[in-house]
């Protein structure tokens, strides 16, 4: 564009922007050969339900192992990945190497065990995305009972019709789903309980600065509408005990567990 335009326009190359969008640009030419290059991997955080006393899920979280430059947290590419639409097949590598672990995880965790997976606002949009993501549990040979589907409250309130219309069809097949970060998106309780959701994930911020009260109020409501429970951001013993205390169904922290990877995991877990 600056072609042609002569020396007078030349701070145009060290405008900041233009330097940000290069770099951005770089990014997704790195992240589109993520997947071809194996640079992508899962990394499980377990779940611990204090009731059932026992590991009862984990969530795959993902990691870009970049040549040089290190882990990138998903908080830096998943963005990018989302603008460009690479989180549709980053998305569903996602979900066919979660169905692949899950094979070997049930031996160490029990048969109900259940494999968490995160699906952005995009992939949820996207056609065909019921119909593929059956398609892959069908050719791994898993059942859909076996995985849940994380959705985060933002993204339920952004679409409502949409979005209850295609997370009833992934119910229908079997599929569960959690409304993740609850408590940062102002769902309303009317939109709560037209949502087809079968868990509530408390955000880490109500549990960081652990307010009995109001926790106990998210456990009451969530009773009301038949919905499980679990606690995220769980690091210390006494926000533990208390929730215990409290009933609630699942919690999920440092304290029980950090992500891990795959090779890693503990074959069995008291938590106390
Ligand atoms: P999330 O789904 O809410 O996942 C929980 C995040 O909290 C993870 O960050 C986890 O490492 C972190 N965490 C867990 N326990 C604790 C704790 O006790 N204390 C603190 N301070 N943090 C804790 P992570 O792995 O960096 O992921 C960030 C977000 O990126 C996830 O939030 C999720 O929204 C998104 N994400 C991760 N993997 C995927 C994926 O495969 N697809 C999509 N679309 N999004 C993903
Ligand atoms: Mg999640
Ligand atoms: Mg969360
Ligand atoms: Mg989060």
């Amino acid at each position: 564009r600056a072609k042609g335009a002569g020396r007078k326009r030349y701070h145009v190359y060290e405008d900041s922007s233009t330097y940000e969008h290069v770099e951005k640009f770089v990014h997704e030419i790195a992240l589109s050969n993520a997947i071809a290059n194996g640079e992508l991997e899962l990394q499980y955080q377990l779940i611990y339900s204090p009731l059932l006393q026992k590991v009862t899920a984990a969530e795959a979280l993902l990691r870009w192992n970049r040549p040089q430059l290190g882990v990138v947290a998903p908080n830096e590419f998943i963005p990018v990945a989302e603008e460009t639409g690479l989180i549709i097949p980053i998305g569903y590598w996602v979900i066919r190497k979660a169905c692949q672990d899950w094979h070997r995880l049930k031996t160490m965790y029990g048969p109900h065990f259940k494999i968490s997976v995160n699906i952005s606002r995009v992939q949820l949009c996207e056609d065909g995305f019921v119909d593929q993501i059956i398609r892959i549990l069908e050719s791994e040979q898993l059942s859909p009972h076996a995985m849940e589907l994380e959705i985060t409250e933002s993204t339920a309130i952004q679409n409502v019709v949409m979005v209850q219309y295609t997370l009833n069809r992934l119910r229908e097949v079997g599929f569960s789903i959690a409304l993740d970060d609850f408590g940062t998106g102002y769902s309303s309780l009317s939109m709560l309980s037209v949502l087809p959701i079968d868990k509530l994930k408390i955000d880490r911020s109500f549990i960081q600065d652990m307010n009995a009260s109001l926790v106990q109020a998210m456990l009451d409501m969530a009773r009301a509408l038949h919905l499980q429970v679990i606690a995220e951001g769980v690091e210390e013993v006494h926000q533990f005990q208390l929730l215990k205390e409290l009933g609630c169904w699942g919690v999920q922290g440092y304290y029980i567990s950090r992500p891990t990877e795959f090779s890693k995991l503990p074959l069995e877990m008291v938590v106390e």
